[in-house]
Formats: C-alpha cells, structure tokens, sequence
C-alpha cells in the first residue's frame, strides 16, 4: 500500500513523508485527500504556478480537499 503524503489546504505544498504540517503555514489544515500532482521548479515562468498561486518551487497538489 502507497501512503499518501499531507497536502497544505493552504499553498498546496504536499509534504515529506511522515510531515504533518505546513512548513509556511503552520495554522493551515493539511489532508491527504487531493489529486493532481504539479512539481513547479520556476514559479515566475509558470503558468501553473500562477494558477496555483505559488511563490516557492516545490510539489503541490492541483486541488486539496479539505473536510
Ligand atoms: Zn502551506
């Protein structure tokens, strides 16, 4: 079985293994209940990025459902 990493409700960011909580937004819900998989190495040329809102390269989930 895959286990499926944490999702910042927040910016996005899917987080390391066994990580919790956001590192830029430590208030911020987190669920493992997302889908797309996005991996933005420079957010100023991306579309993506911008769509998403995003600042800082990273991986990020397309949509987080939060419950
Ligand atoms: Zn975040």
């Amino acid at each position: 079985m895959v286990k499926i990493p944490f999702a910042c409700g927040e910016c996005h960011l899917i987080l390391a293994d066994g990580v919790d909580m956001c590192p830029r937004h430590p208030a911020a819900q987190v669920s493992t209940d997302w889908t797309g998989y996005v991996i933005i190495i420079q957010p100023v040329r991306s579309e993506m990025a911008k769509r998403l809102m995003v600042e800082l390269p990273g991986k990020y989930a397309l949509k987080v459902n939060i419950r």
